[in-house]
Formats: C-alpha cells, structure tokens, sequence
C-alpha cells in the first residue's frame, strides 16, 4: 500500500514510517518540522519505498495514498502553547485537508487523538464513553479543543460522507527520539538525571499518568487501522494501564539511569490533570491489543538513547 504519516518526522510518527516501511509499504512522510527533524528519519532516505515532503497541514495538498495516519501536530505543552491559534488550525483545518483527501481518493484515515479529550478526569480509570471535563478557555484548550474538534470532524465526515475512519485515543507514549528539550516528563526527568540536575516536579508531584511505550502504540495504531467491522470507526484508546505518580516516576529514573537523583519542586501548570489511566478492555476486545513493554523496561532502552545522542 501507499500510506501517508502526516507529523511522520515527530517521535511517534518515524517510529510508525519505519514499521510500515519494513512491512513493506510505500511511505509518504509529510511534516513542517516544528517539532520534528530529519535525523528522526535520514536513516529512511535510502530506501527506495520512502518518501518526504515539507508541507503544513493546514494547507491543502493533492496525494494519492490507500491510508492516512494524521499525527501533524506538536504534543508537548510547551510546544503546543508556544502559538496556541496554530495550534488549534492544525487540528481542525489540518483534520479537515486530511478528511478531504481521504474521501475524494477513498483512503481509510486514522486519526492520533489523544487521553487530553478526557481533560482532568472525574471517571477513573478513563473509559471511551466517559466524555470528559476539558476546560474550553484554559491554556492547555487549543490542543484538548482542537483535539476534541478533529474526532468531531471524524465522525462527521464518516456519518456524513461515508469516509473510513479510525480514532486512537493515545495516553502518554515515550521512548527514543523524543527531543531533549521535549518538554514533556520522561524526558525531561532521564535529561537531567543524566545531566546530574535535579529533577523538576511540577507540583507535590502526586498526580498520575501511564506511560506506554513507542513500539506498543504503534502495533495498536496498525492493528486498528486494518481492523475490519461495524465498531472499529468509535474510538479506542491505546495505553499502559500501569499508573505512577511522578514522585514514583522520578525514582524509577533514577533506577533506570543510576544515578542519585535530587528534586526541585515547582509550581503546577494551570489545568494539569491531576490523574490518568486509560481503560483498555475494548482495545483487547477489538483489536487483541495489550502493552508488552513495562515501564523499567522501556525506560532503560530511552535512557541508553539518550546516552548516545544527549550533547553534556
Ligand atoms: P511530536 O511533536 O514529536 O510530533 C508531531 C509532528 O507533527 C512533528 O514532526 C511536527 O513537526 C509535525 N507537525 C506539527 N504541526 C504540523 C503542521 N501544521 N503540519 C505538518 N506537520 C506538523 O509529537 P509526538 O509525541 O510524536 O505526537 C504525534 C501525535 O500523537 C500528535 O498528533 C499528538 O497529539 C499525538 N499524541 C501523542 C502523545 C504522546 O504521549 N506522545 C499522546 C497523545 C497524543
Ligand atoms: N511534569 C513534571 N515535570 C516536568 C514535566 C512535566 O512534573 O519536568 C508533570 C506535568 O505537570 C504533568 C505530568 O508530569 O503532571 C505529565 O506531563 P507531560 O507534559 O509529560 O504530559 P501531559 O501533562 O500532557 O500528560
């Protein structure tokens, strides 16, 4: 097949254009390099099936391609804050370039949403029927709205047009290639650990994610994206049930690097959710889909990445 990853040269994204790659498929990587860069995907550029182009979503674009993954978008606070009015035209006119193509050619589109949709959750863990309490004015908005508005866009597009369309409702994903000035926590925290800086806990550090590493996103991404039936268009969410606090998180980088870590405490962020736990019974259900990396696992593979590329 042709397939497109629009965000293909981001941290997910190269990791989804290589296995599709390796599968072998034809890839199509477009991106504006915001956040992302070629040295995610120059060890690409050799293989005949690979392809990228520089281009913004947000403008339209003639391709034809058998599938669409829509990553385009940068997902790290600190970037998707940096110009939030962007950052909300990624996610609805860059949804709405990327439906468009996907029903003039017929191409089956899956779209990377995310747990933001859930907010600061009241139901935990987070289920796909829960529909969330997501502040629409607040600093984190453009993303959690623009995210909301792109699976709106999605069942729209599919109820009213009939384009083929799949949903994945990703919880915080790590792993190798994240940028060292990511911003986002597993990589700020094995940064500076190995840097021998204290590790910066935003608030009393007590509230909660679950990290779910790269490779076993992407097999859920695949899995669903060719997965055949009546429920597969409602989303699903894909994530590591395994729940840390970020005190816990902190220790458990300073197992993976080996070194004594220190903590600086600082302020919260405005609307920071203050826990998050993806329920996965129906990505099991649907797809036969389940984590298979731990954390202390996947955490010691993303800190020996980052002692082979981190400058001191
Ligand atoms: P990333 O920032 O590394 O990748 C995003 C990519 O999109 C970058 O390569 C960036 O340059 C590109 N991009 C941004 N705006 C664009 C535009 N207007 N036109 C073209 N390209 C554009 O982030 P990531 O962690 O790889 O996330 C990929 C996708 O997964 C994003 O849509 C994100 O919202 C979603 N997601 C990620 C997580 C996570 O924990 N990593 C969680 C939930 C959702
Ligand atoms: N966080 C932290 N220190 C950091 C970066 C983030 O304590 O250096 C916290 C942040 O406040 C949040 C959690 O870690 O509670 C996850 O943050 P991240 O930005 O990785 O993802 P998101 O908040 O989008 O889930």
């Amino acid at each position: 097949m042709r397939i497109l990853v629009t965000g293909g040269a981001g941290f997910i994204g190269s990791h989804l254009c290589e296995r599709l790659l390796n599968e072998g498929n034809e890839v199509i990587c477009l991106d504006n390099f915001f956040t992302g860069r070629k040295a995610n995907i120059s060890h690409l550029f050799d293989h005949g099936g690979f392809e990228m182009i520089r281009h913004d979503v947000t403008q339209p674009i003639l391709l034809e391609v058998d599938q669409i993954y829509n990553l385009a978008c940068p997902a790290s606070p600190v970037h998707y804050q940096y110009n939030p009015v962007k950052t909300v035209k990624t996610n609805v006119l860059g949804m709405i370039n990327m439906l468009g193509m996907a029903k003039r050619v017929r191409a089956r589109i899956l779209q990377a949403s995310t747990s933001e949709v859930y907010g600061d959750p009241v139901e935990h863990p987070q289920t796909e029927s829960y529909n969330g309490n997501v502040n629409p004015i607040g600093l984190r908005s453009c993303y959690d709205e623009g995210k909301r508005v792109a699976e709106t866009l999605m069942m729209d597009y599919h109820r009213q047009s009939g384009v083929d369309t799949r949903i994945v409702r990703i919880f915080n994903t790590y792993g190798e290639r994240m940028l060292e000035n990511d911003g986002r926590v597993v990589s700020n925290f094995i940064v500076q650990a190995l840097r021998g800086k204290p590790l910066t806990i935003y608030g009393d550090g007590s509230q909660t994610r679950s990290f779910c590493y790269v490779s076993d996103l992407v097999e859920g991404f695949i899995r669903l994206m060719n997965a055949e039936g009546d429920d597969v268009h409602m989303p699903v969410n894909i994530g590591n049930p395994g729940e840390f606090t970020m005190n816990e998180l902190a220790a458990e980088v300073g197992t993976a690097t080996g070194r004594p870590v220190d903590i600086e405490y600082l302020p919260l962020p405005q609307d920071d959710p203050k826990q998050r736990k993806p329920n996965i019974d129906r990505a099991k259900a649907l797809l036969g889909w389940e984590p298979t990396v731990p954390l202390r696992d996947g955490l010691l593979k993303t800190v020996q990445y980052f002692e082979r590329t981190l400058t001191f």
